[in-house]
């Protein structure tokens, strides 16, 4: 990723987020050479990929989605893009050269990884996944856990 000013690569990510038609990340850099600050677009390497959803429902597998739903788990967080990234990245490589899988297993791939970086986060993304209703599933999740 190139500075447009002054062609310095080290630049460092200040926000990211996903755009309104799911297609890319935006993300808002700042040049550590010149200041300059500028957005970006970036798509992931296209992972193609069949997921078995519940009820036997197949969907092609879909990067923006999974990036933003752990973006979502880390709301708050303070917690480094970089990181959030390699989370992504660490998930995406269980993916590659798979043809098939089901969204379960993604899941799975997601909270071994939200576990290693930041408790909170894997609390969060866990809840959804088991679909708590109330405080003591959180409890009954944290003892087991
Ligand atoms: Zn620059």
């Amino acid at each position: 990723m190139y500075c447009p000013v002054c062609w310095n690569t080290e630049t460092k990510v200040l926000d990211s987020r996903v755009t309104e038609d799911w297609k890319s990340i935006k993300r808002r850099r700042e040049c550590l050479n010149c200041g300059n600050r500028f957005n970006t677009f970036e798509k992931y390497e296209k992972i193609s990929l069949i997921v078995e959803k519940n009820l036997g429902k197949m969907e092609e597998y879909n990067e923006e989605k999974l990036y933003w739903s752990i973006l979502k788990a880390f709301n708050k967080r303070n917690i480094s893009i970089k990181i959030i990234d390699n989370v992504m990245f660490q998930i995406e490589q269980k993916l590659l050269n798979k043809r098939k899988i089901t969204s379960r297993d993604i899941w799975a791939y997601v909270l071994e990884e939200l576990k290693k970086v930041d408790e909170v986060a894997y609390i969060r993304y866990a809840s959804v996944y088991h679909n708590f209703q109330n405080a003591q599933d959180y409890v009954d999740f944290i003892k087991k856990n």
